[in-house]
């Protein structure tokens, strides 16, 4: 019986790990994966983050990089595994947890293989949960060939022909820009007016002027803060317009419905697609937490990571308290105020 379960063990969960440790409680990592680093080494192999090396920190250690460096996702796993080693953080991978319940003032965390005790759980199971794709991709012809963003990793994956990606966010357009290399017909169901943000400007990196303006540090419940979470978000370093304007790049506005032969779109209906990327975004996930209070948009109530539920506790959601929470530099905050708290407990 631990003091405390964290339950992931990506940047949230070991940020978590880090302040139990300093503080000598008793606790454990659990997470599905059977290694470190999986949420990010699962993403497209060609991944560069948008935020610099200086913006990357957890809390007791650099990111071994040069200032201004964009790391990839190898980056990330090893950094993570380094962090891991220097804080000896004890792990247990292959712990699938598919309930958490509170009875008689301790927690049952169910998994595949039998059940684990604590006095606490922190929850760092990440911002994105499920992956999301339109109902009516089930009607679309089984020749087709479909894939999530979650789970692209290279044009490979992709049959001979013509590509559909669905999705204006950074993801949408990153393997929009990656799949129409090829020359072969592109359709791109998502804005042709999306706002971008270039990596530099005037010689500072954009994550130094989104700190200098509070971008990233205005709370969710403050004006800006407000204002930037109810904006869609800007794509971050990409030439859009460059990529739009190629020949092969066909704009076909909103996926709006499908069936067996043909795709339905704002501008048109078209029947020759053979692959598609939904990079369509996420759904969160928490029916397996019994008794927890979910806000409308089915995220866990909670107040900067304190739920409703004594001794369960929330890291590294999205806006959990700013922007920058469900990022790799701006998680430390979250994970400071945390465990500021457990410690005054
Ligand atoms: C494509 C993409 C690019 C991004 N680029 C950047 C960037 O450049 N810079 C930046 O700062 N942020 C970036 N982010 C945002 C954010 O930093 C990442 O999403 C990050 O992975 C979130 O970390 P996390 O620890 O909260 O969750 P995750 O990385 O999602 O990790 C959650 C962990 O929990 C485990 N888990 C989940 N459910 C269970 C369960 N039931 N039982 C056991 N284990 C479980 C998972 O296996 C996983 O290891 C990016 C996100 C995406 C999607």
């Amino acid at each position: 019986m631990f003091d405390f379960i964290i339950v992931g063990s990506a940047q949230a969960g070991l940020s978590m790990a880090y302040h139990l440790k300093q503080m000598g409680k008793s606790f454990l990592v659990v997470d599905k994966e059977s290694k470190i680093g999986e949420s990010w080494l699962s993403r497209w192999d060609s991944l560069t983050l948008f935020t610099p090396t200086e913006f990357n920190h957890l809390e007791g250690m650099e990111f071994p990089a040069p200032k201004g460096h964009y790391p990839n996702k190898y980056e990330v796993a090893d950094y993570f595994d380094a962090y891991v080693e220097k804080f000896e953080l004890p792990i247990q991978f292959n712990i699938l947890i598919t309930s958490i319940e509170k009875k008689n003032g301790i927690f049952i965390l169910t998994h595949q293989n039998g059940e684990l005790k604590c006095s606490n759980v922190i929850v760092a199971t990440g911002p994105f949960y499920t992956p999301y794709t339109p109902p009516f991709s089930i009607k679309i012809n089984k020749e087709v060939r479909q894939i999530h963003s979650n789970f692209y990793k290279n044009s490979e994956q992709l049959q001979h022909g013509d590509t559909l990606v669905v999705g204006g966010g950074d993801s949408g357009f990153q393997i929009l820009d990656e799949v129409s290399q090829n020359g072969l017909t592109t359709y791109f169901a998502g804005p042709d007016d999306a706002k971008t943000l270039p990596q530099e400007i005037l010689g500072k990196t954009l994550w130094w002027w989104f700190t200098k303006t509070g971008f990233l540090s205005a709370s969710k419940h403050s004006w800006i803060g407000k204002m930037i979470a109810n904006r869609p978000q800007p794509i971050i370093g990409l030439d859009i317009k460059e990529i739009l304007d190629r020949k092969n790049v066909h704009l076909v506005g909103r996926a709006l419905d499908a069936d067996e032969k043909s795709i339905n779109f704002d501008k048109e209906e078209v029947s020759s697609i053979k692959n598609i990327v939904w990079a369509t975004g996420y759904r969160p996930n928490f029916n397996w937490i019994q008794g927890l209070e979910l806000d409308k948009n089915g995220y866990p109530k909670n107040k900067r990571g304190i739920s409703s539920i004594k001794g369960l506790y929330f890291i590294g959601l999205p806006w959990l308290h700013t922007r920058g929470s469900a990022t790799l530099g701006g998680v430390k905050k979250d994970a400071a105020y945390i465990s500021e708290i457990i410690e005054k407990q």
